[in-house]
């Protein structure tokens, strides 16, 4: 069953690139954008990347829905690795703060043609020639039509280096910045805990350092004592061993 649900017809399909990440599916209309940035390999322990040879890249593609119905050869893959490591650069260096980057994607633009077609009275972006070019192709008229309507900023990449799974974002206030709360978002607050810890540790031993720097109280179970534990507020955070 085809459903009509943007400026080409989309059937609903499942993404086996995102869905093993566990992140947030984006919709219909963002979907083959996501799932060619998730081909890549992340994780832990690392997924395989899909695009390691044709077997896996044509097998992804024919989970989704292509306008044409585009075959890949190995000489297919170096250029679509190129296009998704400028895209991911690109994603990330579009929510990032602070002064912007410039990713190189220009360059993969000069190597594309598109021709305006008409289906059923809409007007779409038709990518030329086959293989890499039709897939690249699509791929980038998604990502404009998404741009047109709002829904480019809400794809985000995990803030969790290592991970970078990409994620679609579509909480209120667009402030979600792990692909998954329970996996990464815990993780590198443990990690922040940590730090906090090792920093009380040394600032234990430092006499000279002016009351009040740190304003995180230690986690229950620190063998620090005296008023700044005391007077801290409870934390759930986790005990950890402390030096001694
Ligand atoms: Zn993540």
């Amino acid at each position: 069953m085809r459903h009509d649900i943007g400026p080409r017809t989309l059937i609903l399909v499942s993404d086996p690139a995102t869905e093993r990440y566990a992140a947030a599916p984006a919709p219909a209309s963002l979907r083959r954008v996501q799932s060619f940035l998730n081909t890549r390999s992340t994780g832990r322990p690392p997924e395989a990347d899909l695009l390691a040879g044709p077997a896996s890249a044509n097998g992804w593609l024919r989970a989704l829905d292509w306008p044409a119905s585009p075959r890949l050869t190995t000489d297919d893959l170096p250029p679509l690795y190129e296009l998704r490591a400028a895209l991911q650069a690109q994603l990330e260096a579009d929510r990032a703060e602070g002064p912007r980057t410039q990713p190189d994607l220009a360059r993969h633009l000069e190597k594309l043609r598109w021709g305006v077609t008409i289906e059923d009275g809409r007007l779409a972006l038709s990518p030329e020639g086959e293989g890499w070019r039709q897939v690249a192709g699509t791929v980038l008229g998604d990502i404009l039509v998404a741009q047109e309507h709002g829904l480019w900023a809400r794809l985000k990449a995990c803030r969790n280096p290592p991970c970078s799974v990409v994620f679609y974002d579509r909480s209120k206030n667009q402030s979600r910045v792990w692909h998954n709360t329970s996996d990464c978002g815990n993780l590198v607050n443990l990690r922040a805990a940590r730090a906090r810890q090792r920093e009380q540790g040394l600032v234990k031993g430092n006499r000279s350092t002016p009351a009040g720097r740190l304003a995180v109280p230690a986690a229950p179970g620190s063998s620090i004592t005296g008023s700044r534990a005391a007077n801290g507020p409870p934390t759930g955070g986790t005990a950890l061993p402390q030096p001694r």
